[in-house]
């Protein structure tokens, strides 16, 4: 599933490919992949519009028309966005295509149907449906903001990571990743960190996203970027995936259990 370092690559490596071009149509093969909106209503929003900026938030993502309207994406599972020349064969599980002027087309593939697609007229909307927590690289993101989310929760680190309501773009990945950077146990009580506990998490969650970012995001089965490339992350994972390996740092057998429902690896000798 993308998360937020997937999805800004995506967002970085499609807005050269969109910006200043006009949607010439807009075809939909899968009809409840769209949210809020008929194929019919999208339509009339997108033909004849132009692209003008690409934005994010937390795992959505906004495509900027210059009516002032967002054509907004949330890729869930499988989903992938790119921009291909129309000539190129169609994946069978694309489930809309919009065609530009230049003749390319930025095509949606969702394998398992999970994706959604909806539209928001103005900004207001679009912050309404991107309805997310703190952005972990903004500069509001600082130990003293993580300090305020944790505080007073008995909820387990991990849950609270997770919430996207919270923090905005963590998944399971860079849960896993940085909690290990951060040698926390991802079932401690939240409320329970200390000071030094906290920059420690908020270093940890920084750099583990910096770094994905850096190698074009994570790839384990279809991520792939607005080229349709795929990301060297998973590479460099430290923890994430690796259960019954050697812990990179001690050496102890990494292990694995469930927190919040979500299979979770760590090492129980460096996060007690
Ligand atoms: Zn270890």
């Amino acid at each position: 599933m993308p998360e937020l370092p997937e999805v800004e690559c995506i967002r970085l490596t499609l807005l050269p490919h969109i910006l200043d071009r006009s949607v010439i149509s807009v075809e939909v093969l899968w009809e409840r992949t769209l949210s809020g909106i008929s194929s019919a209503e999208l339509r009339h929003k997108l033909v004849n519009a132009r692209f003008t900026d690409a934005v994010r938030r937390g795992k959505f993502l906004g495509l900027v028309l210059h009516t002032g309207g967002y054509l907004v994406f949330h890729l869930r599972m499988t989903g992938k966005l790119t921009v291909q020349p129309v000539i190129e064969e169609r994946d069978k599980h694309l489930r809309m295509t919009i065609l530009l002027d230049n003749d390319r087309e930025l095509r949606f593939v969702d394998q398992r149907k999970f994706g959604k697609v909806s539209w928001a007229d103005d900004e207001e909307e679009w912050v309404r449906i991107a309805d997310v927590g703190i952005e972990p690289l903004s500069a509001d993101f600082t130990p003293e903001a993580l300090s305020t989310i944790c505080r007073g929760k008995r909820a387990r680190l991990k849950a609270v990571l997770l919430d996207q309501r919270l923090i905005a773009g963590l998944g399971n990945i860079y849960c896993d990743e940085s909690l290990f950077r951060a040698r926390l146990h991802p079932q401690r009580p939240c409320g329970d960190l200390n000071e030094n506990e906290i920059e420690r998490l908020h270093a940890a969650i920084q750099s583990s996203l910096r770094k994905a970012l850096q190698n074009g995001g994570t790839t384990l089965r279809d991520y792939m970027d607005g080229d349709g490339r795929p990301g060297t992350n998973q590479n460099h994972l430290l923890v994430y995936g690796r259960a019954g390996e050697p812990c990179p740092r001690c050496g102890h057998v990494l292990e694995r259990l469930k927190v919040a429902g979500r299979g979770t690896t760590f090492c129980p000798q460096c996060q007690k």
